[in-house]
């Protein structure tokens, strides 16, 4: 099986250059930060502060979370429920960087996504994979741009969802989720020693795509 790892802070545009990729190459694409997010919403409905480890861990058993692909387009489950579309807010976002700090929670998830990289040729995004999750994985990106160039994105897609804030907002959550991400004692967000550095800022999403499936090919994996 061939594993293709992208890992990088909130809004480098890890989902749309996975996504993309995946397609041409054929692979499976996915996010496993919808994961997270699932657990983080499960924990806002039921009342569980993100933030209190042991209470998230104590509900987390109660969790059933699942991931689905429906004609190749990965969907997220909570006890049956598709949440998908829920899980994309900021309080969510915001909660999920909480208990992604949670060794319960990363180790919950651990398996479930080795799992389909043992069946499925993918591209995986999000944080540790490289790192973590996929160690052995045949090419590994780490995707970054500027904070203000992620903020910039962020805060169109808000708008073009009809979801606007003001920019000077998204930029701070922006670099609160980097300071949480980077800064946790488990997985932090680091890039793996053997990943090649893609830089976006300036860079549009086709030639990112251009650019990761070259490493593909040049790896020898497609
Ligand atoms: O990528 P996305 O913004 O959907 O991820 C939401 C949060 O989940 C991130 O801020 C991060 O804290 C966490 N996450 C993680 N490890 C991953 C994917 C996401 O810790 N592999």
């Amino acid at each position: 099986m061939i594993a293709v790892a992208i890992d990088g802070p909130a809004g480098a545009g890890k989902s749309t250059l996975a996504r993309a990729a995946a397609k041409e190459l054929g692979f499976l694409y996915i996010d496993t930060g919808a994961l997270y997010r699932a657990i983080a919403y499960c924990m806002l409905r039921g009342g569980v502060d993100p933030s209190d480890a042991a209470a998230v861990e104590a509900a987390l058993p109660g969790v059933q979370v699942e991931l689905k692909f429906v004609q190749g387009e990965q969907r997220v489950f909570l006890g049956g429920e598709d949440v998908s579309g829920a899980i994309r807010t900021g309080a969510v976002s915001m909660a999920a960087s909480r208990v992604s700090a949670i060794p319960a929670v990363r180790a919950r998830l651990l398996s479930m996504q080795r799992d389909f990289a043992r069946n499925h040729n993918v591209v995986m995004d999000g944080r540790d994979i490289g790192t973590v999750v996929l160690p052995q994985a045949q090419v590994k990106v780490f995707l970054t741009a500027s904070a203000e160039e992620r903020a910039r994105r962020r805060f169109l897609e808000l708008q073009q969802k009809g979801q606007p804030a003001g920019y000077e907002q998204v930029l701070a959550e922006i670099r609160q989720r980097d300071e949480q991400d980077s800064h946790r004692a488990i997985s932090p967000l680091a890039p793996a020693a053997d990943s090649v550095l893609l830089d976006t800022t300036g860079v549009s999403p086709e030639e990112a795509v251009a650019r990761l499936v070259s490493l593909v090919r040049a790896a020898g994996c497609a």
